[in-house]
């Protein structure tokens, strides 16, 4: 932590800051510069709780030097890092497609897409068995009984499954079954449910919170790691903003700085982060040119008839022409589709 003093403090303000960095158990080194001075502090452990300082008079800002991630940043670990399932990798220099429909709908549908997406050389398949919707009255999910369905897709064709963990009540069955777990946008800082994936055995997908900073995002991942569980793959979705013309603001702009500070591997979900299909193509593509290192993408039989998020879901033709453009993308980008 640096504390900038204002230009006209005083020495007896400087002193008084000085004294209460004493108080906190911390070491002040006053630096005086040309114009004003700051106060640099060391002997802390965790984070320093600025606001204590902020207040004082003289003090014009505090500034955080050492992030408050420590886990998840890239000072501790400078290299990306993979992910790994037993069919796949996720990490440098690959571009790794998770797909499937919203939720687990019934046996045929899941099948189908299985397939469908095995022959596309896809091998992740996502689905929901547990939803989280706005509405109660809304589908919810199949639950235990869409696990079991999930189960029997990998056993019938060998996709991973992805599906989403909505709480700890249900964390020993959705381990159980899932390749990744899913931690959707609406948990991102559920810290029970965070706890509980930080003991498991799966990698943890965890989106991005639809009002959620980065530093909110990292501290989140944060807790997974903290708890033992490194295989955290982040999700961006989109975020609330007061734009109208898409179901959330696709924040792309979030990939660079996401790479900057932390060595996790980031996916981008476009269907929710646009919610119409018509959109998803063009976001998709921008995402594989932004860095992203994959992407999970909404796919349905029959979109038309979906039982949850149909509008921005793909048809299976139209996700064979997303994945050529992606394929014809990725090359001059030295990438590699997996
Ligand atoms: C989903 O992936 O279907 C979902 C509910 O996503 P989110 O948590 O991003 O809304
Ligand atoms: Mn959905």
């Amino acid at each position: 932590m640096l504390v900038v003093m204002q230009v006209n403090a005083t020495a007896e303000q400087i002193q008084a800051v000085v004294e209460t960095i004493r108080e906190m158990g911390l070491t002040p080194h006053p630096l005086p510069g040309s114009t004003r001075t700051a106060i640099g502090i060391t002997g802390n452990t965790g984070a320093v709780d600025p606001r204590r300082l902020e207040v004082l008079p003289g003090v014009l800002e505090c500034i955080r030097v050492t992030k408050p991630f420590k886990l998840t940043g890239r000072e501790m670990h400078p290299e990306d890092s993979v992910v790994r399932t037993p069919q796949t990798r996720i990490g440098p220099g690959t571009f790794t497609i998770i797909a499937g429909p919203c939720s687990v709908e019934n046996e045929a549908m899941i099948f189908k897409t299985a397939e469908y997406l095995v022959s596309r050389g896809i091998k992740l398949l996502r689905a929901g068995a547990f939803k989280p919707r706005t509405s109660p009255y809304a589908f919810q999910g199949l639950g235990l009984e869409g696990l079991e369905i999930l189960k029997r897709a990998r056993e019938r064709t060998g996709i991973g499954i992805v599906t989403e963990l909505l709480d700890t009540e249900n964390a020993d069955a959705v381990e159980e079954v899932a390749d990744i777990i899913q931690i959707g946008t609406r948990n991102m800082q559920n810290f029970a449910l965070l706890r509980r994936v930080s003991r498991a055995q799966k990698p943890v997908l965890l989106k991005r919170g639809m009002a959620a900073t980065l530093e909110e995002w990292l501290l989140a991942a944060e807790y997974v790691m903290s708890g033992g569980n490194w295989q955290v793959v982040l999700c961006e979705r989109g975020v609330r903003t007061f734009s109208d013309h898409s179901r959330n603001t696709l924040d792309l702009s979030v990939i660079p700085p996401a790479k900057l500070l932390s060595h996790l591997p980031i996916l981008v979900d476009p269907s929710h982060g646009t919610g119409k299909r018509d959109f998803v193509p063009p976001m998709a593509l921008a995402a594989l040119a932004a860095g992203a290192d994959g992407l999970l993408i909404e796919v349905h039989p029959q979109p038309e008839r979906a039982l949850s998020d149909g509008a921005q879901s793909l048809d299976f033709a139209q996700f064979d022409k997303l994945l050529d453009m992606l394929h014809r993308l990725a090359e001059p980008l030295g990438r590699t589709l997996a």
